[in-house]
């Protein structure tokens, strides 16, 4: 322990910051030095895309933006550029930048730097972590956009300490990631947490992925819009819930069903993982409507009832901002602790 604490105070990672005496030999009360490293972090998972500058604390400290392409070398040039605008500004130390972090909306291979598969990019094995540290400079990390998301909450948000939990996002998609031993848990081949294609309705409509009746095509924000426009009512769930509120009738049943879909996967990962804390990030304004509650109230009424204490499951609202400091955590975590 010693050999490592003295390790980061030596790069500036860590800061003598008091002596503590106590019983025994006085000790030192070592913290984080905000500024000592610095993250960069780029979501994929956005329009614009977007990247963010973080601290050690996971603070940002700039931001930029740029438009989404779905060409890597387009993209690799983009992120180059935006890259230089930051260091130009001069708001972070170029020579603490300890790496970028990418969040991909698909399949990767951390290990690789490689994005497998992203059917929204229409990528099919693109080595795209060696393209951008080839043309920044910058060691680079990619990583699923669910994992980032994962990885930012566990690192400096609500899943912050917690040895077991799940971040569940709430898009146009449905993505999950695991975080098992204190660790992001990618599976053996990467795709641990893609409980959007778990059957919720066997036999139900069908899903882009070719199986029938998967969680997304019931609970995604893509599929509650359908739905809506099928019943002649706005796409838009925060206007969808709103009319729920108001005791629309076919507002609220399509709220409940998604909700519903929703609680009943939930339930059946609390079983399966035995969490401490389950996260699930939606759109702002949809963490306590109908369909938080149904979902709630759908997991209480689906999990075994136990002599412990039940796990926490919390609603938490993220925009697109989050996914990029979820890609920061990803420089971050590879960087510092190995993630
Ligand atoms: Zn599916």
């Amino acid at each position: 322990m010693s050999v490592l604490t003295a390790d980061l105070l030596e790069r500036g990672i860590l800061t003598a910051e008091s002596r503590v005496h106590g019983t025994g030999r006085p000790s030192t009360r070592l913290a984080l030095s905000a500024s000592s490293a610095f993250f960069i972090g780029v979501s994929l998972a956005s329009d614009p895309y977007i990247l963010r500058v973080t601290d050690l604390h996971g603070e940002v400290v700039a931001t930029d933006h740029m438009a989404a392409s779905a060409s890597p070398e387009t993209i690799v040039a983009s992120i180059a550029a935006a890259v230089a605008r930051v260091l130009e500004s001069g708001t972070v130390d170029a020579g603490r930048i300890t790496g970028i972090g990418l969040a991909i909306p698909g399949l990767v291979d951390a290990t690789a730097s490689t994005c497998i598969r992203s059917t929204l990019l229409g990528w099919r094995d693109v080595a795209i972590g060696a393209m951008i540290a080839e043309a920044t400079g910058l060691p680079t990390f990619i990583e699923n956009d669910a994992n980032a998301l994962a990885l930012g909450e566990h690192l400096f948000g609500s899943l912050r300490g917690s040895d077991a939990g799940a971040v569940i996002s709430v898009g146009d998609g449905i993505g999950c990631g695991l975080i098992v031993n204190g660790e992001l848990h990618r599976g053996s081949r990467g795709g641990a947490g893609e409980i959007a294609h778990s059957t919720i309705e066997p036999g139900g409509l069908p899903c882009k992925c070719g199986k029938r009746g998967c969680l997304d095509t019931l609970a995604s924000l893509r599929s509650i819009g359908h739905f809506a426009r099928e019943a002649g009512l706005p796409d838009d769930p925060l206007a969808l819930d709103a009319l729920a509120s108001d005791g629309d009738n076919d507002a609220i049943a399509i709220l409940h069903r998604a909700g519903a879909a929703l609680g009943l996967a939930i339930s059946q990962l609390v079983q399966t993982l035995d969490p401490e804390r389950i996260v699930v990030a939606v759109t702002e304004g949809l963490t306590d409507g109908l369909y938080a509650r149904v979902m709630r109230q759908t997991v209480e009424a689906n999990v075994m009832p136990s002599e412990s204490p039940q796990v926490q499951l919390t609603t938490i609202g993220v925009d697109q901002q989050a996914w990029a400091i979820g890609a920061a955590s990803v420089a971050a975590g590879r960087a510092l602790f190995r993630l």
